[in-house]
């Protein structure tokens, strides 16, 4: 157990709100949140204490952001670097974008702040039972520093290499989920064209090589048992996506299959809309075929 520290938690959507309250079971939390409503009944129900205001949380050994993209930290940084204190170590749990960690590193060194980018994978369930993967991308002494904190909120950190290689990783796996995703939801939604049962497709899929994370535990719910919960964003992919492009283009790499997942989840965002959850995008494929999911 690490000695209490007053850590600045700054963005309580449905990541950052159980990741805050872990911390607040251990340590000092001053939360805020754009709207103020959530940081209030964050207070309230899990013992944090609600910043009088955004200045508040920068008076902290820890800051912490959990935000959309590497823009709202990016304006985060810009109005509290006037606020922030030697020594602080600023945690940036977004994905983000790992050349926008790497100025934000700069700008924050000025300062005398550290930096490491932090991003989790584990979706909401690994948010609320503390069991996230986070990929750490800092300085030896800014990793050692930050997993012990780490540690509250997830089950397994690992340091990647310097500032922006855990923004970088991040984007890279989750295009892998969001390719697996389209290709299952594409083929099983195919076998049943085809006039097989979708229940035995994946029956079968899960018993053989094409078994994946999507098979087994995302798609059943959806198109078996149609309950199509928000856990994330097709929005918040749709970036991880996009800023994984950017890194084959900066590389002068061959990615065809990343360019084309990129396409597809952008064309699938136009057609679902901001508040849609990622695997929606098989009710997309469905009606590319004119078929229901149902
Ligand atoms: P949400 O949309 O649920 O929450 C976003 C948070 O950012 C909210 O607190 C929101 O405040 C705040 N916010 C949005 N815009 C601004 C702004 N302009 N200024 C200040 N605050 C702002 O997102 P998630 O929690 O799902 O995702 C957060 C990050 O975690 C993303 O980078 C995402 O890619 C990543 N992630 C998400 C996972 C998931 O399963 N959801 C899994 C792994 C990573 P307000 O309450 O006012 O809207």
């Amino acid at each position: 157990m690490t000695a209490v520290m007053r850590i600045g938690f700054i963005g309580l959507g449905a990541m950052g709100f159980p990741m805050a309250r872990h911390l607040s079971r251990q340590h000092e939390v001053v939360v805020w949140n754009r709207t103020r409503e959530k940081a209030e009944r964050h207070s309230r129900e899990h013992g944090s204490r609600l910043a009088g205001d955004l200045a508040d949380a920068a008076n902290a050994d820890v800051i912490i952001t959990m935000l959309p993209t590497s823009r709202e930290v990016d304006a985060i940084v810009d109005k509290l670097l006037p606020h922030v204190k030697r020594g602080t170590l600023w945690i940036d749990a977004t994905s983000g974008d790992p050349n926008v960690s790497k100025e934000t590193a700069k700008r924050l060194g000025e300062k005398g702040v550290g930096f490491v980018d932090a991003p989790v994978t584990g979706a909401t369930v690994g948010a609320e039972n503390a069991t996230l993967t986070i990929m750490v991308g800092g300085s030896d002494a800014d990793f050692a520093r930050a997993e012990p904190i780490l540690k509250i909120m997830g089950k397994t950190i690992i340091h990647v290499g310097p500032v922006g290689a855990g923004h970088a990783i991040k984007v890279l796996t989750n295009s892998i989920m969001g390719a697996t995703v389209w290709i299952t939801s594409e083929c099983m939604l195919l076998a049943k064209q085809y006039g097989i049962d979708l229940k035995t497709a994946l029956a079968v899929t899960n018993a053989g090589s094409g078994r994946s994370n999507a098979s087994e535990n995302l798609l059943p719910m959806r198109l078996v048992d149609h309950k199509w919960p928000l856990i994330f964003k097709l929005l918040h992919h749709d970036k991880d996506i996009r800023i994984a492009t950017s890194i084959a283009h900066e590389q002068h790499a061959s990615a065809p299959m990343l360019a084309l997942t990129q396409n597809l989840f952008s064309a699938a965002l136009h057609e679902l809309g901001d508040q849609a959850d990622y695997i929606e995008v098989a009710k997309v494929i469905a009606r590319m075929n004119g078929t229901a999911w149902d």
